[in-house]
């Protein structure tokens, strides 16, 4: 790949395993916290359940202000309703089990094994940058927990921007701030529908990394997202992050 001057990485399920993360805190959370008569298995069950009917609610001006600032409303909410699935209203086991899944899931949180090599290595060479999206407070605490702040040129985050990928003025001001033409930088993101295709459309390089754990607890089918037929095709599609090596680094 010719001509990059610039890289930017997607977080979570690119650099760090969130789903494996998240998969774990809830077992631990649901199996310490969780109500009696029922096993962390069905209690997963309800989550993506309520997962699935909420998710789409967070982006309403009702929650997503709120979800903008703090993950902490919306992981109550969600948590709630997933006791109320189960008939259960209770304020305080709500709260416990929202703030123990936070808890877990950060503690679990970890760098893709080849992700310090890579970034030390493309570091030499290119300025580096973050885009993700999640809520300010988490996804700050998610940078500190892996410790790769010193990486990282420049960071974007949906909470602190207020619009979140695949919207055009994200790549507006992470283009203005690597200094360079657009041509010039490379997307690398696990998301086709949030990191690639946006990226494609506003003439960026990409990669698309594709790994088989990158499949969310509430997904009704074991597989990792595919590219719909009609849509454009990825720069390049890789399968660890240490697969750009080899593309980046004469
Ligand atoms: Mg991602």
């Amino acid at each position: 790949m010719q001509g990059i001057k610039f890289v930017y990485f997607d977080l979570d399920d690119t650099l760090c395993g969130y789903w494996d993360a998240s998969k774990a805190a809830l077992r631990t959370t649901f199996e310490l916290h969780g109500p009696e008569g029922f096993t962390p298995e069905e209690m997963v069950i309800h989550w993506a359940e309520a997962y699935r009917e909420y998710a789409p609610l967070i982006k309403t001006p009702e929650w997503y202000p709120q979800y903008l600032a703090s993950g902490d409303v919306t992981r109550k909410e969600h948590m709630r309703r997933v006791l109320e699935r189960m008939e259960i209203l209770d304020d305080e086991i709500t709260q416990k089990l929202a703030d123990h899944y936070r808890f877990q899931r950060n503690a679990n949180l970890q760098l893709f094994p080849d992700a310090i090599t890579v970034l030390t290595e493309l570091k030499k060479r290119f300025g580096i940058g973050l885009i993700t999206n999640g809520p300010a407070d988490i996804q700050r605490e998610e940078i500190a927990t892996l410790g790769i702040e010193d990486f990282l040129d420049h960071v974007w985050i949906e909470g602190e921007m207020l619009e979140g990928k695949p919207k055009v003025g994200v790549f507006d001001r992470a283009t203005a701030a690597a200094g360079c033409e657009r041509e010039e930088i490379l997307m690398v993101g696990n998301s086709y529908g949030h990191d690639i295709e946006p990226a494609i459309r506003y003439g960026w390089k990409t990669a698309w990394i594709r790994r088989p754990s990158d499949v969310p607890p509430s997904a009704k089918h074991a597989e990792p997202e595919s590219r719909p037929a009609d849509k454009p095709e990825p720069t390049v599609e890789i399968g660890s992050l240490s697969e750009l090596l080899p593309l980046l680094v004469a």
